[in-house]
């Protein structure tokens, strides 16, 4: 049977999906079309030239195996890049981008494809000289690239930020929304993208806003019957940033007008930020057609801090605000406070005020009983990493297993109460939960979290699990 550029990259797709992370796999694999195949060359289309750049730079050897193991050892790889405006004209123009030979793996110089500029259309309701109008974009020059550092739990974020950074509107993550829990970046993140684009390109209008301001902005235009000023205002700024949109739950007044300012600026190619503290899968009361927009581009998550980047936060917190402290009092706070990088943030001025007001050296007895203080309110909620230490521990197995993708029997078991403790016990998301727990979905952790709820009422033994599970984890 002969290979068709279809067969080929299908094979390709098994093997990588068997040796990467599912998230990694979706987020990264699953856009890619292959549409060609010549020879042992096979051609493959990828939403950006981002995403290329990051294919190169992260997958390139897996790619390569794979390619090899179908095309044979002069396999090659063609990327063509594509941007397309969502909305369907597609009318590509033709521009030639330099190869990329940073990979031995030999990326050819290709065709791309690019984003029609359609031409600015004119908004026939913006208000005689609202244009001239400056608007200030409320953004925080702190919160920028710079002081946001990058580590294994924030580079999809980061790199995405950038890259809308550096072409706003201009890239397939559009929107861009990041999502995460409280405390980890988001907020900062949102306005480093807006910093950076003000930087880059002065003429252009950014508006950073919380969903919380943007809903009494709206109702107050309700009031003052002037609903369609507020619109029009919205609808000349090329950059939107609207920080915790998970705040429109419910309110379908400030949805609807959300949902045509989205629209417009989404047409005309404007870019447009977002943030929220849960994933679009997981946001409730929001109308399933904003939701649907909400994915049109990229979501990127921002997890909890590893260790390492805790430590490089707490560091340069330290440098920028010139004071210095031993290593082992930097070791004991990134190890106590983990899931909060408010929280790490709060604590160390606490620790700073502390010694100076009161004239003592910052000690680890003093580091001890600030963290008490400063977490107390967090330390009864078990974190997910605890539940799985836990579970493993009591069914004597580690956390590797706990969370590998066997499926033998006792193995899902654990698997499966972990993800239900960590429903049962955090306020983290499902999909949260499920990157945390061995890189599964959101309907993974739902089946779990059923299918403990049933075995704990039919099996006796199942019952005795999750009772003592529960004792270890409240105590
Ligand atoms: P969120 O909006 O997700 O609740 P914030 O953006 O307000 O979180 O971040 C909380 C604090 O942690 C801020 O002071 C922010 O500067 C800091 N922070 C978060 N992520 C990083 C990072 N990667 N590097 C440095 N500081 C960070
Ligand atoms: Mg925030």
């Amino acid at each position: 049977m002969s290979k068709t550029a279809e067969s080929v990259w299908n094979n390709c797709l098994a093997f990588i999906e068997d040796n990467i992370t599912s998230q990694a796999y979706k987020t990264w694999f699953e856009p890619i079309n292959a549409v060609k195949l010549t020879d042992t060359a096979l051609s493959i289309q990828v939403p950006s030239k981002f995403f290329y750049e990051w294919l190169e730079e992260h997958y390139v050897k897996i790619l390569k195996v794979a390619l090899t193991k179908e095309l044979g050892p002069t396999a090659k790889l063609v990327y063509i890049i594509r941007m397309e405006n969502t909305y369907g004209n597609k009318q590509p123009f033709t521009e030639k981008i330099p190869s990329a030979n940073r990979s031995n793996l030999q990326s050819q110089e290709v065709d791309v494809p690019l984003k029609n500029k359609s031409p600015e259309l004119k908004n026939p309701f913006v208000i005689p000289g609202i244009r001239n109008v400056k608007i200030e974009s409320q953004l925080n020059p702190n919160y920028n690239f710079d002081s946001f550092l990058e580590g294994e739990s924030n580079r999809l974020a980061r790199s995405a930020g950038l890259a809308v950074a550096n072409k706003p509107g201009g890239t397939s993550f559009n929107p861009l929304l990041v999502f995460g829990g409280v405390g980890l970046g988001k907020t900062h993140l949102a306005h480093a993208i807006g910093v950076d684009i003000k930087d880059k390109y002065p003429e252009k209008t950014v508006l950073y806003i919380s969903a919380e301001k943007f809903t009494q902005q709206y109702i107050e235009s309700v009031k003052k019957n002037n609903r369609n000023d507020f619109i029009h205002f919205y609808q000349i700024i090329d950059v939107l940033i609207v920080d915790d949109i998970q705040l429109l739950s419910g309110k379908a007044g400030t949805q609807d007008v959300f949902f045509h300012i989205f629209n417009h600026l989404h047409q005309n190619g404007k870019q447009v930020i977002l943030t929220s503290d849960k994933a679009p899968v997981d946001m409730i009361d929001i109308e399933q057609r904003l939701l649907s927009r909400f994915k049109w581009g990229l979501s990127a998550e921002l997890n909890h801090p590893d260790y390492d980047t805790r430590v490089a936060i707490i560091k340069n917190k330290l440098y920028r605000d010139g004071v210095e402290m031993p290593e082992d009092i930097v070791e004991f706070l990134a190890n106590n406070i983990k899931t909060n990088i408010r929280e790490l943030e709060g604590a160390i001025i606490s620790l700073i005020a502390h010694s100076s007001f009161n004239k003592r050296e910052i000690t680890i007895d003093l580091a001890r009983r600030i963290v008490d203080n400063y977490v107390k309110h967090t330390k009864r909620e078990v974190s997910i990493d605890y539940i799985q230490k836990v579970v493993s521990d009591y069914f004597q197995m580690d956390v590797n297993t706990l969370q590998s993708k066997t499926r033998k029997r006792h193995i899902v078991q654990a698997r499966q109460l972990a993800m239900f403790f960590a429903k049962k016990f955090t306020k983290a998301s499902l999909a949260s939960i499920g990157s945390q727990i061995g890189q599964r979905d959101h309907a993974t952790v739902l089946h779990a979290c059923k299918t403990v709820d049933n075995l704990s009422t039919t099996d006796k033994q199942f019952r005795k699990y999750v009772d003592d599970l529960t004792k270890k984890l409240t105590l």
